[in-house]
């Protein structure tokens, strides 16, 4: 295997970490040490930020125009290193090379695209009293932080800094350790799209060090996380009283709620997708999955049917339709969760086991697709986020019983409703406690609509008119005339 050695990006240009230590970088599919990331601490911090603060006022205070276009190069730049970048996110995270190709990367390339044109049709407000008119400025907060998770790097990494930028930020960025070769290949696309030096900072290495000290540093004044709850906790705490703005997108256990009167085999088509897709590994997919009665013992056959279908390969290979699992602490702590469903008293209708790959891929971490029953929605399977390829299903009677159900946890990303009957489709969205529902469908997203989570899910909301807000700063002005 290559190994590979990669720096920060900072001041427009690559950096070894100060003070020389490095991390092991795994290659999911083998196991393998595939390189070595930097393990940043408070020196290369400083740097970036002495960076950003110094490109602030031009990046700022640039045409809209000139903005966009940087930011249509950079959206440009990885479509044109699609190939690349999808190797390489396929490679660091255990995905599919398909689902790389045909999601993760694209998303990434649109989010830039999207908000290249959102700052141009950015606006504020202005109200009238008679002979007083106000105004609202909205202007770029100064330097940003922005922290991601490893489910889809690249994707969640440029949703946050492509929004930062376009609002007239500059940026510290930082991936997940365990996944950050394409934010790496990112620092040079931008470089090559003409994003003046400092603008966009990328540091590496793991959240307690660099990422905790990216949310304590004074002049980073507000931070867009995505990743789990308990870091989503402590980032609060230790944000709040700094008056910092946060934007926290967390952990989900997602119902799927599927009535009799669905469109079975679209429903059925998508509710294997909606639990395995990326190894289960997103946070909006379907994790518990409430099916009426009357329905049950059909859908019980036929999904298991489709999921023992699946193919778990090597992520290299187009034809694999699930890869490895990004790690090997995930890997253990998804196996450990099968092993406490069967403790509660859960029955394994299929899967639930590791799979061993022959030859190089023989220490790869695989997880057959797993479908449990026989569980109460109240057990700790389905209350806590296993967030790999495991769902459980059990039967409900009737709508108040699946609503009860569906809110009886301590999350509240998304749900996904299957009925054909409009007044129920609508009566459950808006009884749902979760910032995103999704009627006959799943994971698709229209970029301008609010994005994020309720409960433990988290505060703030993504995409659109809402990031932009995020990252500006209102001011009022008011004018007697
Ligand atoms: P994680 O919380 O362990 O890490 C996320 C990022 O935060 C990483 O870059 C990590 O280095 C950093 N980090 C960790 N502790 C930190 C701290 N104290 N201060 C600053 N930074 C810190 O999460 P993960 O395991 O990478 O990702 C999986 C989680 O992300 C799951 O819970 C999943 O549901 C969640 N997620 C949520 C969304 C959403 O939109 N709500 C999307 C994707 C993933």
């Amino acid at each position: 295997m290559n190994m590979t050695r990669i720096s920060n990006f900072i001041n427009g240009a690559d950096c070894p970490p100060a003070g020389n230590r490095y991390l092991d970088n795994f290659h999911p599919a083998s196991g393998m040490v595939s390189g070595q990331i930097p393990d940043s601490g408070p020196e290369d911090l400083d740097l970036a930020v002495q960076a950003a603060r110094a490109a602030f006022p031009a990046w700022s205070a640039m045409h809209p125009e000139q903005r966009h276009d940087i930011l249509r190069a950079a959206a440009d730049g990885i479509l044109a290193s699609l190939d690349q970048l999808a190797e390489a996110e396929s490679s660091d995270s255990g995905k599919t090379i398909t689902t790389a190709r045909t999601i993760d990367i694209p998303r990434a390339a649109l989010n830039f695209r999207f908000f290249a044109t959102a700052l141009l049709h950015f606006s504020s407000e202005s109200h009238q009293l008679p002979g007083v008119l106000s105004y609202t400025l909205r202007q770029p907060l100064g330097i940003v932080g922005c922290i991601s998770p490893w489910n889809l790097p690249l994707y969640l990494f440029t949703w946050k800094i492509a929004p930062a930028l376009a609002a007239g930020n500059c940026v510290i960025g930082k991936p997940s350790e365990v996944t950050p070769l394409t934010a790496w290949m990112l620092g040079d696309i931008c470089r090559k799209a003409g994003m003046p030096p400092g603008v966009l900072n990328i540091l590496h290495g793991t959240g307690p060090g660099i990422g905790a000290a990216i949310v304590a540093h004074p002049e980073i004044k507000a931070i867009s996380f995505t990743g789990s709850t308990r870091a989503g906790a402590e980032i609060a705490r230790v944000a709040a009283p700094m008056f910092k703005k946060i934007s926290l997108e967390l952990g989900g256990k997602n119902p799927n709620l599927i009535f009799a009167d669905c469109d079975y085999d679209r429903m059925l088509e998508t509710t294997v997708r909606s639990s395995f897709n990326n190894q289960g590994q997103i946070c909006l997919c379907g994790s518990r999955i409430y099916v009426e009665r009357s329905l049950y013992e059909r859908f019980k056959r036929d999904f298991t049917d489709r999921v023992r279908a699946l193919r778990v390969g090597d992520p290299a290979d187009p034809a694999s339709q699930l890869g490895a699992v990004v790690s090997e602490t995930h890997y253990n702590k998804v196996l450990s969760y099968i092993r406490l469903a069967r403790e509660e008293g859960g029955i394994v209708l299929c899967g639930g086991e590791a799979l061993h790959m022959p030859g190089d891929l023989s220490g790869g971490w695989y997880i057959a697709p797993t479908v449990i029953e026989g569980l109460p929605t109240g057990c700790r399977t389905n209350q806590e986020e296993i967030f790999g390829p495991v769902v459980t299903i059990q039967p409900f009677d009737n709508d108040s019983e699946a609503l009860e159900n569906a809110n009886a946890s301590p999350y509240g990303l998304s749900a996904t409703v299957w009925t054909n009957s409009l007044e129920r489709a609508n009566r459950l969205a808006a009884g749902l406690q979760a910032g995103i529902i999704w009627i006959n469908t799943w994971m698709l997203r229209d970029l301008r609509t609010p994005f994020g989570g309720v409960k433990n899910s988290g505060v703030g909301r993504e995409g659109g008119w809402e990031a932009m807000r995020f990252f500006t700063e209102p001011r009022n002005v008011t004018i007697q005339m």
